[in-house]
């Protein structure tokens, strides 16, 4: 490989960081349970650690809809990776031939 060009992407795995909590109602029974508290790696809140609470929360639309994200945005960094290996491997031939000695054409 004698490529110049050659650009490294960085893939790292996204996640929704933007997902943070914006209900004072979460922060009030955070406050509330304080000692006690369950962490959803979908909606990346903590929640109260108990059967009710954790019901109600994965049962919420938001839960759902976050977990539905998480699950989908794996499956799209896999295929995403896979994409990127290809087209790394092309363009790494593609410079290999381009940085092979130029002939000028007539
Ligand atoms: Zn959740």
């Amino acid at each position: 490989m004698g490529g110049v060009l050659l650009t490294s992407h960085h893939v790292s795995p996204s996640l929704p960081f933007h997902l943070l909590p914006e209900s004072p109602q979460i922060l009030m029974s955070e406050y509330w349970v304080s000692n006690k508290k369950y962490y959803c790696t979908y909606c990346k809140i903590y929640i109260a650690d108990d059967a009710p609470s954790r019901q109600q929360h994965e049962g919420g639309l938001r839960h759902q809809g976050n977990k539905e994200r998480f699950v989908r945005g794996l499956y799209k960094t896999s295929e995403k990776r896979k994409h990127d290996l290809e087209e790394e491997k092309r363009e790494m031939m593609r410079i290999d031939q381009v940085s092979k000695p130029f002939y000028p054409r007539v």
